[in-house]
């Protein structure tokens, strides 16, 4: 059977990248590796929206969360960090881990957070140097108004805005400078459609006024010393010189697309997967405010999620996520990122009504699939 990986991270990578990264290795210290990196430090650029490098880590996108913190906060700094999914949670976890106290907005999971409580808490408390969030909270595929929040923290000089942006960045617009974000992270099996292992990050001239004083630990994470070796075309460290070589195929391809198209058929193709469910009777967990990057339906009760994910994985081998935390069994995940099309998505819906009939959910067969490839035109 035909394997289709429809997780959002890791995503299906394009064969003609696997290849790409399949030929011999290069050395990391040579005028070719050289080249490959100057391309993807301009594309990055480009995607990152920002005149700022930004920087290639060998990590998972953890690791660049991780340096986001270390490299622009200090020892007993307060932060808001905003958790409305495991993800806005991590950021607490790290923020604690280096002794930062920690002022949680706790959001409903499936809503995006509410900008005026953000506003009303660096209003309150002049003490507070950073917010940290999501633009978008993959575990359960909001978007969050990051534009709106980045109006609040530009107007401060005392106040950073660090935006994961794993599964944003090269989804949806997030104009870096434009909007005023501090420090901005992206990470390579989401967005990027390459295998787990490399995370990237950028940061503003304010974020670079912090990193003066900021005294938490840091070293393989030190974007200073990153910020060095990229005007040399490398890293501090030695790169994942394979993965970079992938990077910059897949830069390629997304400028020879264009981001907007880019935006554009992830937008149309989230769209159209929403609706399908709809039209089956399928809840969504996150009317209100969805991510582009995923689609995340909730299970009818009386089925409950992991019947719905063990089929599709088991008669279709279609691999779609579940929930986590209390939203395990209640959700599944499925991936408009990575190299999902509209073919694919015409058949997860097929899989979809053929597994959900199956177990006695009632709709009427088809019209799913209809909305589906009606919204994603016959191209
Ligand atoms: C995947 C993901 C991460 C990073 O997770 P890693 O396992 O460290 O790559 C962070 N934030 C969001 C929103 C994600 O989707």
């Amino acid at each position: 059977m035909k394997r289709l990986l429809l997780t959002p991270g890791p995503v299906a990578v394009p064969s003609e990248i696997m290849v790409e990264m399949a030929r011999p290795l290069i050395h990391h210290r040579t005028k070719e590796f050289e080249a490959v990196f100057a391309q993807a430090r301009e594309g990055l650029k480009q995607i990152f929206q920002t005149e700022n490098e930004v920087f290639i880590l060998a990590a998972s996108g953890t690791g660049a969360m991780e340096g986001a913190v270390v490299n622009t906060l200090s020892a007993g700094d307060k932060v808001i960090t905003v958790n409305g999914g495991k993800f806005g949670e991590r950021w607490g976890k790290i923020a604690r881990a280096y002794g930062l106290e920690v002022d949680e907005i706790e959001v409903t999971w499936g809503e995006a957070v509410s900008p005026a409580v953000i506003k009303e808490k660096l209003e309150s408390d002049p003490s507070i140097r950073a917010v940290l969030m999501q633009a978008s909270e993959t575990s359960t595929g909001v978007k969050h108004p990051t534009d709106q929040v980045a109006a609040i923290t530009s107007k401060r000089d005392d106040v950073l805005l660090i935006v994961d942006g794993i599964t944003a960045v090269g989804v949806f617009p997030l104009p870096f400078d434009e909007l005023g974000i501090d420090v901005l992270v992206g990470g390579s099996q989401k967005a990027f459609m390459l295998p787990p292992g490399l995370s990237f990050a950028t940061m503003s001239e304010k974020a670079w006024e912090f990193n003066k004083t900021s005294d938490l630990p840091k070293f393989y994470l030190n974007f200073a010393d990153y910020q060095k070796s990229a005007l040399k075309n490398t890293t501090p460290w030695t790169p994942a010189v394979t993965l970079i070589i992938g990077l910059g195929k897949v830069i390629g391809g997304f400028m020879e697309e264009g981001m907007e198209n880019i935006y554009r058929k992830r937008e149309l193709m989230s769209l159209a997967t929403r609706e399908a469910l709809r039209a089956i009777n399928i809840d969504l967990f996150t009317p209100d405010a969805p991510s582009p990057a995923l689609t995340v339906g909730v299970a009818p009760e009386e089925i409950g999620a992991g019947k719905i994910i063990s089929e599709l994985q088991a008669k279709f081998g279609m691999t779609v996520a579940g929930g986590q935390d209390h939203a395990k069994g209640k959700i599944f995940r499925v991936s408009h990122i990575g190299d999902v099309d509209r073919n694919d998505m015409v058949a997860f819906i097929s899989a979809l009504e053929s597994t959900l009939g199956s177990l006695g959910h009632d709709f009427t067969s088809g019209v799913g699939v209809a909305k589906v490839s009606e919204m994603l035109g016959t191209a």
